[in-house]
């Protein structure tokens, strides 16, 4: 049988992150002690009072269907944060909820993308992105944001990368995998490029909330960029709720016209009864939570400290994000035979970060979504898997 050549398209490389953690896994269905750091998952529980207001939702019998772009209470509770977070006007009719932040990025790409035209995206990226921007027919131009730039992205070799075809730059910040919180000045760079050539800025701002050194500057509010601006986010991260897949696109109200004409061709809405939990959750929240800010930012410090002694290794400490940068090419191995070693050595599962581009070449990816103890653990096993490798590479 025939298949669509879009299939083909999206199909990104096959991700090595996948390796590491089923040897994880077996070694915890062996019975052995297995950390697993590679997916972006947390060990916090969702919000309490969300829980109980899908409890009483489903009770009020709140099972029938809502607006294909939201219902407006939660339309209107993400209107009201983000005007809370970014001190400007938002109406209801600017939004539609999607399912999860990756929905919202895949109805932008098709709300913004002819086949054939151009996305720029600074890497390391998220890595749905080339297959998000391919299934609208789109083309991704990367730009690199190098490791000795402590991989912000490069405002001039972002503009050197535009061409005719080029109709918007999607980024994220704090970014993933490599934390980095994109400055004022930076996005004041990306906002005058994006007037200058009129394109589109899809800003994904799951991390949003996850900040710890610097200031997370939404780009919608710089001077011009409201109307041009479509910013992406979610409840996945910053409440603990990525799997009740509530997320969100903001943007000019023709934007949320176009992508809930999407919404009403594809997800038909969310479920009602799990709206009602999010306008709680944002209402109760509508920064995040704060104890699992403190626990990231505490980890991250915990983690990097008992790194930074070690010889062959680089512990880069995110500016935001869940994620922590380790830089392992002073080992010698690439980061796929290093994360290797680890989890079969040492039993803890790391992500090599190559795939989400070149300039994360050689670095691992650390989730810090796992309990204190699992990331003293943690820690502890990769000094001395890492003294381990330069004592073999002394006596070689
Ligand atoms: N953008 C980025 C940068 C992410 O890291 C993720 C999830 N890992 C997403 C989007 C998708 O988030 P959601 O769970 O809201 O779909």
């Amino acid at each position: 049988m025939r298949y669509a050549s879009r299939v083909q398209q999206i199909a990104g490389k096959a991700s090595t992150a996948w390796d590491m953690h089923m040897v994880a896994n077996q070694k915890r269905a062996r019975g052995e002690p297995a950390i697993l750091m590679t997916v972006g998952d947390t060990d916090f529980a969702s919000p309490t009072p969300a829980i109980a207001a899908v409890h009483e939702s489903l009770a009020r019998g709140r099972t029938y269907y809502t607006p294909s772009a939201g219902g407006l209470p939660m339309r209107e509770a993400i209107a009201r944060r983000h005007a809370h977070q970014t001190g400007q006007r938002t109406d209801a009719d600017q939004v539609v909820v999607t399912v999860g932040a990756q929905n919202a990025l895949l109805t932008a790409a098709l709300c913004l993308i002819e086949p054939g035209d151009q996305v720029l995206v600074p890497e390391p990226m998220y890595l749905t992105y080339p297959g998000t921007i391919a299934a609208a027919g789109g083309v991704t131009v990367s730009v690199r944001s190098p490791a000795n730039n402590r991989f912000h992205p490069l405002i001039n070799e972002l503009e050197a990368a535009i061409g005719p075809r080029t109709r918007a730059i999607f980024l994220a910040t704090p970014n993933n995998p490599t934390g980095a919180v994109y400055t004022m000045e930076e996005l004041s760079g990306i906002a005058a490029l994006c007037q200058k050539y009129d394109l589109w800025l899809v800003s994904d701002e799951v991390y949003g909330d996850l900040v710890y050194d610097g200031r997370h500057v939404s780009p919608c509010t710089l001077p011009g960029m409201s109307a041009r601006t479509i910013t992406i986010n979610s409840l996945s991260k910053s409440h603990a709720m990525a799997g009740w897949r509530l997320g969100w696109m903001i943007g000019p109200p023709e934007l949320a016209q176009c992508a809930g004409q999407l919404a009403y061709c594809s997800t038909y809405g969310i479920p009602t009864f799990l709206q009602d939990a999010a306008v709680v959750a944002l209402d109760h929240f509508p920064d995040g939570l704060p104890e699992l800010q403190a626990a990231y930012r505490r980890r991250r410090d915990r983690f990097c400290e008992r790194l930074e002694a070690v010889h062959l290794l680089s512990c880069r400490r995110p500016e935001g994000g869940m994620f922590v940068m380790l830089d392992t090419r002073a080992s010698g191995l690439s980061a796929y035979d290093f994360a290797m070693g680890l989890v079969v050595e040492e039993g803890v599962a790391t992500l090599p970060a190559d795939d989400f581009g070149e300039s994360a070449t050689g670095y691992l990816r650390i989730n810090l979504g796992v309990p204190d103890t699992e990331i003293d653990e943690a820690a502890l096993r990769l000094v001395r898997y890492a003294e381990r490798l330069g004592r073999h590479r002394a006596a070689s």
